[in-house]
C-alpha cells in the first residue's frame, strides 16, 4: 500500500496487492472526509494508521458503492456515512441474506478446498465484521462544503446500480470508485455494460489533474480510454458471437478479443466474456 498525496489535504491510498481497492482520504477544517472504507475494519484501521488519523477525527465516510471491498470497514466510523440509494438498499438486503455470518461462513466454506490460504485469511479478516449501513442517501448527487472544501458526490451507475464518484473541483481530483479499474480487468458482475460504457465517455469533461480509480495505480485520461475501449470491443464481440449463435465457449475460444496484460488474466478474460454472453443472449430472448 501507498499513500499519496495527490492534492494540499489529499490523500490517496493505493493497493497494490490483487483485488484490495483504493480509498481517500479529504483532510478539511472540520475533520476527514474517508472515501471508502475497503474490505474490513482491520485493513481500514491499518490505513488510518498510515495516515496518522484515527476513526473518531472522521467527519464524514463516503462510499462510492455497496461492493464489499469498499463498505466492510464502515464500522470504524461513528460519523454519517453518505451513500447513493441503492447502495444502503443493496447493503440492507445483503446484510440479511448473502452477509450474515452464516452466509458467509458458508461461501468461505465452499471456497476452502481449492484455495485454503484465501480461506484462512478471510476468516480472519471478517472475524467480528458487523455490516454498517450508510447513514445518509441521495438520489443524483449531493454537493457538500466541509471546512471549506467541495466535495461533490456524482452518481453515474454502470460497474453498478449505484455507482458514484467524489469529484473536488478546488484541487481537481477525482475518486472514480470502481467506474476505472486502472490497466486490468474490471469486474463486471454487477455491471450494466451500456450505462458504464456511456459514463466513461464522460469522465474526462471534469478535466481531473488527478484520477483515484477504484483498482490499480492513479491514472488519467488514457486509463479512461483503456477501460472504455476494452468494454466496448468485448461488448460489441460478444453480441456478433450471440447473434451468429455461438456458445459462450466458442466465443471465448476467440482470439481476437482485447486483453490486459496482467497476471490471472485468463480467468477474469473468459469470466466477463460469459457474463456479456448471459446478458446480451438474455437481452434478445
Ligand atoms: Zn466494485
Amino acid at each position: 500500500m501507498e499513500l499519496i498525496a495527490v492534492a494540499p489535504g489529499v490523500t490517496a491510498f493505493i493497493r497494490y496487492d490483487e483485488g484490495a481497492a483504493n480509498a481517500g482520504l479529504i483532510r478539511t477544517a472540520e475533520g476527514a472526509v474517508i472515501v471508502d472504507t475497503t474490505q474490513s475494519p482491520p485493513d481500514m484501521q491499518a490505513l488510518l494508521d498510515a495516515a496518522g488519523i484515527v476513526a473518531a477525527e472522521a467527519h464524514l465516510v463516503i462510499n462510492t458503492h455497496f461492493h464489499s471491498d469498499h463498505v466492510w470497514g464502515n464500522q470504524l466510523f461513528a460519523c454519517p456515512i453518505l451513500a447513493h440509494r441503492l447502495c444502503r438498499e443493496r447493503m440492507e438486503s445483503l446484510r440479511d441474506s448473502d452477509w450474515t455470518p452464516e452466509a458467509l461462513a458458508a461461501s468461505i466454506a465452499a471456497r476452502e478446498k481449492d484455495d485454503p490460504a484465501w480461506a484462512r485469511e478471510t476468516r480472519v479478516r471478517i472475524a467480528g465484521l458487523r455490516v454498517t449501513l450508510p447513514t445518509e442517501v441521495f438520489d443524483r448527487r449531493r454537493d457538500l462544503e466541509i471546512g471549506g472544501v467541495h466535495i461533490e458526490v456524482i452518481h453515474f451507475g454502470g460497474h453498478t446500480p449505484d455507482s458514484c464518484v467524489v469529484w473536488l473541483p478546488e484541487s481537481r481530483v477525482l475518486f472514480a470508485g470502481d467506474l476505472i479499474f486502472a490497466r486490468r480487468y474490471p469486474f463486471i458482475l454487477d455491471a450494466d455494460i451500456p450505462a458504464w460504457i456511456a459514463a466513461l465517455k464522460r469522465l474526462p469533461e471534469f478535466g481531473a489533474r488527478a484520477i483515484v480509480p477504484g483498482h490499480g495505480l492513479l491514472c488519467g485520461e488514457p486509463e479512461i480510454a483503456a477501460l472504455r475501449d476494452y468494454l466496448e470491443a468485448t461488448w460489441v464481440r460478444t453480441a456478433e458471437h450471440v447473434t451468429q449463435g455461438h456458445t459462450a465457449d466458442q466465443a471465448t475460444a476467440d482470439p481476437a478479443y482485447p486483453r490486459f496484460n496482467v497476471a490471472n488474466a485468463a480467468r477474469y478474460h473468459e469470466t466477463n466474456i460469459r457474463f456479456m454472453h448471459e446478458q446480451i443472449r438474455k437481452s434478445l430472448a
